[in-house]
């Protein structure tokens, strides 16, 4: 008779799913949660979310679609009227001409940059990504069978993507570069020139551009914000992600879009069909209101979180061994460490655990992260300042 081997659920999870690793920002909140049920007083600086709630207008808004009963499945997609104000949006923004055949709504940017990922690869393909990048990406490449191909990120340049790695990193196997700008977590832009060249790059080489643009509206000064959707010839190679979550404080509503070829916006649809169904259909009535209502507290938010980047980069440069460039959008610092000759891992550890300030290693975003902080500074101020304090006490000791 033959031996049956005894069931191992756990050998038995694909191999790219197995490999999956949690993601730093909510790894440091759990223990952050801990410490804080443990009585501790701790200071939030590490998950990306506003700390001004959903506006007013958008949160009644939802409200309203609920009392008025919408809340029944609707098109994977999208319903029609978001799907056009986001055409809308995305037409004005950037410039263009949008139809609502090139959109897809989804429950969050995060879906749509995973979905887009299945969706164009096969195995083995190569995706170019910043290092350090969203970690989401990584994973995301990996579970759909890529090959993740990480670039630098060069501090120097305002850490801006190493153009000429990222050329000589294509290969006859790459079938997308990921873009972010403005970042996370260095909260840096595309140059003009940088974007150009990686057009250039995708026609030249064939390959799509997922460009992430969840940032699009955190940008600072005098900079602006550059969709290369605008680049000569991009429009039918791009797939640009975008969403509610940063702009409108929206993280826990769930709503994102992407503008992508029609084609692949119907495939993406199927994606979309058969594994979230559809958006919830409240959320998107709520995601109309943020589109086309008053956007005057955008600005205003975004002015107040300027004010809280000079203050943020100031108080980090006066410590010793500490250097911050100042980032031009999102809303992260990323301040250089390496001098205290410890991993970030360590360090950030330390932080939390002795000076009760939760915050994230670079190696959260990959080991180009190594020798970094990410910083959220959108925090209320008096606990932002404390956790500065805090920072700067614990790092001179
Ligand atoms: N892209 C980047 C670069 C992000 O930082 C985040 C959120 N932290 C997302 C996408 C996901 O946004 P959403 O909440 O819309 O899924």
């Amino acid at each position: 008779m033959k031996t049956k081997k005894k069931f191992n659920p756990v050998s038995e999870i694909n191999q790219n799913v197995a490999s999956l690793k949690p993601e730093g920002a909510y790894r440091v909140l759990d223990k952050a949660n801990r410490l804080e049920a443990e009585g501790n007083d701790i200071i939030h600086l590490e998950i990306g979310q506003p700390d001004y709630p959903t506006f007013p207008n958008i949160t009644l808004a939802g409200i309203k679609a609920l009392a008025e009963g919408k809340t029944d499945y609707n098109p994977s997609r999208g319903i029609p009227p978001l799907r056009k104000a986001i055409a809308d949006h995305v037409a004005e923004t950037r410039d263009l001409e949008v139809s609502p055949s090139e959109v897809a709504v989804g429950p969050g940017a995060k879906p749509l940059l995973f979905l887009t990922t299945i969706a164009l690869l096969e195995k083995g393909e190569e995706v170019i990504y910043p290092d350090p990048g969203f970690p989401t990406y990584e994973s995301m490449i990996e579970v759909a069978g890529g090959e993740p191909v990480p670039v630098p990120l060069v501090e120097g340049n305002g850490f801006n993507l190493d153009i000429g790695r990222l050329e000589n990193s294509v290969s006859s196997k790459t079938k997308y570069i990921l873009i972010n700008s403005p970042g996370n977590p260095a909260g840096n832009l595309l140059s003009h020139e940088s974007l150009e060249r990686i057009a250039r790059l995708a026609r030249e080489e064939d390959v799509f551009v997922l460009s992430d643009e969840i940032y699009s509206r955190m940008i600072y000064g005098d900079c602006e914000h550059r969709s290369i959707l605008n680049y000569d010839g991009m429009k039918e190679r791009t797939i640009m992600v975008d969403g509610f979550s940063k702009t409108y404080s929206m993280t826990g509503w769930r709503l994102g879009y992407a503008v992508t070829p029609e084609k692949l916006a119907e495939k993406i649809g199927y994606l979309l069909t058969h594994s979230v169904g559809c958006t919830a259909t409240f959320t998107q009535y709520a995601g109309i209101e943020a589109l086309e209502g008053p956007q005057g507290r955008v600005k205003e938010n975004v002015r107040r979180l300027e004010e809280k980047r000079d203050l943020v980069v100031e108080r980090l440069n006066d410590v010793e061994g500490v250097t911050c460039n100042t980032p031009k959008g999102a809303f992260y610092a990323f301040p250089e460490v390496s001098s205290f000759g410890e991993p970030v891992a360590d360090l950030s550890d330390y932080l939390l655990e002795e000076a009760g300030v939760a915050l994230l290693p670079g190696t959260a975003f990959g080991p180009g992260g190594e020798g970094y902080l990410r910083v959220c500074y959108a925090s209320p101020y008096p606990r932002l300042e404390e956790g500065l304090e805090r920072l700067s006490e614990a790092l001179s000791t």
